[in-house]
């Protein structure tokens, strides 16, 4: 089978052919159909011997390892985007989205972008029939993007975004469904505006004091400020312009010393993920795509197939891009 690995020291996509993989006892074989791919998955790679990227699929069980019930052959699943490790204090607890040990696909361990996978039947979950393949590539992402969003949002919340990528675009629209009334997006990209749709380009900032005066014309500063990029200019600048006990979600893991930076800056809430169970967030997930609340199609950059690697790997490290792989 096909398999595409990132070569962090070539900076490119290279392709192998690799025998495809046995399921092991707890283990489900999978033909993937679709990967969405985003700037992220090459970034975030830390490891410097070659790992196949991508952390979105959706695809077909073709086989499940003898300990596996709940999926059969046929059936079309997705994955979590964050594999718990099943032996911390948390995990014991039953508590998996609290996870002490989680590694991430495409990043810790080898991600989804080859013709066929093996993963964990704990990491898998249904693609209802009715929502189509190409849409359903979006459930994994949307769930993930659902953990920094609060559990419990007041009426009439206001939030600031640094963004950096499209996803951080999807994010925002989440935030909008969810019950925030207004938001406003900041971020050092001039390329990222032309993905908002047209009368969400209001909203959008490449310098601070812009959203000084969008949140004054509203008349009441931000609730909430979701730092999406780990930027750290971009973090302090919108400090300045929150309510002073505001609740900051850290989404980018930062460096040791720029939390401790931040820490002393903001002296108020401070917080990584909400606490909702991952299945909660599948299954809201999967709602946002039944009722049609967020078009995904609309943040879709490119498209391309499995043998477009090359293409795909010179515009992830170009530009602001989601591209959705057809396998
Ligand atoms: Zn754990």
């Amino acid at each position: 089978m096909k398999a595409i690995f990132y070569s962090k020291e070539r900076q490119e996509l290279i392709q192998r052919e690799l025998q495809t993989p046995a399921p092991r006892e707890k283990e489900v074989l999978i033909k993937t159909n679709f990967l969405v791919l985003t700037q992220r998955d090459l970034k975030n790679v830390d490891s410097e011997n070659d790992i196949i990227p991508g952390r979105f699929f959706v695809g077909e069980v073709i086989a499940a390892g003898s300990d596996v019930k709940d999926f059969a052959p046929g059936e079309t699943v997705s994955g979590i985007t964050s594999f718990f490790c099943g032996s911390c204090e948390a995990c014991k607890n039953l508590e998996y989205h609290l996870c002490e040990n989680p590694s991430i696909p495409g990043k810790d361990v080898n991600g989804f972008f080859a013709e066929y996978i093996t993963i964990k039947s704990d990491f898998l979950f249904k693609v209802p029939p009715e929502i189509p393949k190409e849409k359903a590539i979006f459930l994994p992402l949307i769930a993930e993007l659902l953990a920094y969003i609060p559990e419990e949002i007041k009426p009439g919340s206001t939030g600031i975004i640094t963004a950096g990528s499209i996803e951080d675009l999807l994010f925002n629209n989440l935030l909008l469904i969810s019950g925030f009334v207004e938001t406003a997006i900041l971020s050092t990209s001039t390329r990222l505006r032309t993905f908002l749709k047209p009368d969400l380009r209001t909203h959008y900032m490449e310098e601070p004091t812009g959203l000084l005066q969008f949140f004054e014309g509203y008349g009441e500063k931000p609730d909430y400020a979701f730092d999406l990029t780990g930027n750290l200019p971009l973090l302090k600048s919108i400090l300045q312009v929150l309510k002073p006990n505001a609740t900051l979600f850290l989404a980018e893991k930062l460096l040791n010393e720029d939390k401790e930076n931040i820490a002393q800056i903001w002296k108020f809430n401070i917080r990584m993920k909400n606490l909702l169970p991952i299945e909660y967030r599948i299954s809201y997930a999967i709602k946002i795509l039944q009722t049609h609340a967020i078009q995904p199609d609309d943040f879709i950059t490119h498209i391309f197939n499995l043998d477009d690697y090359q293409k795909i790997s010179k515009i992830l490290l170009q530009e602001p891009s989601l591209i959705r792989v057809k396998m």
